[in-house]
C-alpha cells in the first residue's frame, strides 16, 4: 500500500483570506494595488509582482506585521484537528505556500504537529523588504514563473510509494493538482478541476478534509 503525504496551501486554504492582499491594504501605499493588479492579470510574474509590493514597505515595519497578521487572519475551522489527525495517523503534513516565512511561520506555530514548510523568505537587512524565492520551478513545470514551485516540491518530496494529496484554493494551486494522486478543492480551484476533468472532492472546512482523508486511507492501494 503507497503511503499517503499531504501538500496543503496557505492563504485562502489553512487561512480564510489572503495574507498578502490584507499585509497590503494595511500597511502599503497605494501603488501596491498595481502590483495586484498585474499578477491578477498575468501581465508581470509572481515573482516581480510580489517582490515588487513588498519593496514598498520598509524593513522595520516587520514586528507590526507580524503582529497585525496573526492577531487578524482567520484560521479556517478544523486545521487543529487535522493537523492533529494527520500526526495521529502516520501522514506528514506540509504546508507549501506562496506567502513568505516571516509572517507564515508564526501563523502555523500553534499546530505543532506539521511536517515541513516550503515558502518565499523575505530579507529586511536593507532599508525596504525584500524577497527571495529558494523554491523556483524545476525543468518540468508548465508555468516557469510559480515563485514558489508546488509541483517541483511534490516531484522531490513524493516518490513512487507514496500517495500525494493536495488540498488548495487557488491558480497557484492548480499545477500541483495536475500530478496528485488526490485533490481536495475549493473556490477557484474547484472550478478549475471541473473543467479540465481533474478528479476532486471539495472542502470547506478541514472537518471535511479529515472524513475524505477516513476514506480515502481505505482506497489506497
Ligand atoms: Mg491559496
Ligand atoms: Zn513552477
Amino acid at each position: 500500500m503507497r503511503k499517503p503525504v499531504i501538500f496543503c496551501d496557505f492563504d485562502g486554504t489553512v487561512t480564510k483570506k489572503d495574507n498578502i492582499i490584507s499585509i497590503m491594504k494595511q500597511f502599503a501605499p497605494p501603488e501596491w494595488e498595481k502590483w495586484k493588479d498585474g499578477v491578477l492579470s498575468q501581465s508581470v510574474s509572481i515573482q516581480e509582482g510580489v517582490g515588487n509590493m513588498f519593496a514598498l514597505l520598509p524593513s522595520s515595519l516587520r514586528k507590526d506585521i507580524v503582529e497585525y497578521v496573526v492577531n487578524t487572519a482567520q484560521i479556517r475551522e478544523g486545521f487543529g484537528e487535522f493537523a492533529q489527525y494527520t500526526k495521529s495517523q502516520g501522514i506528514p503534513l506540509y504546508i507549501v505556500s506562496g506567502g513568505i516565512d516571516f509572517f507564515v511561520k508564526p501563523m502555523l506555530e500553534p499546530f505543532d504537529s506539521i511536517a515541513g514548510l516550503y515558502c518565499n523568505e523575505a530579507d529586511f537587512s536593507g532599508e525596504n523588504i525584500h524577497i527571495r524565492w529558494p523554491h523556483g520551478c524545476d525543468q518540468e513545470c508548465p508555468n516557469q514563473n510559480c515563485g514558489c514551485c508546488k509541483p517541483a516540491i511534490i516531484r522531490h518530496t513524493a516518490n513512487s510509494n507514496m500517495y500525494s494529496v493536495v488540498i488548495g484554493d487557488s491558480v497557484t494551486d492548480l499545477q500541483a493538482a495536475k500530478i496528485a494522486d488526490s485533490v481536495i478543492a475549493r473556490d477557484y480551484l474547484l472550478e478549475k478541476c471541473k473543467e479540465l476533468s481533474i478528479p476532486f472532492q471539495s472542502f470547506e472546512t478541514f472537518y471535511d478534509c479529515i472524513e475524505i482523508l477516513e476514506k480515502l486511507k481505505v482506497n489506497i492501494k
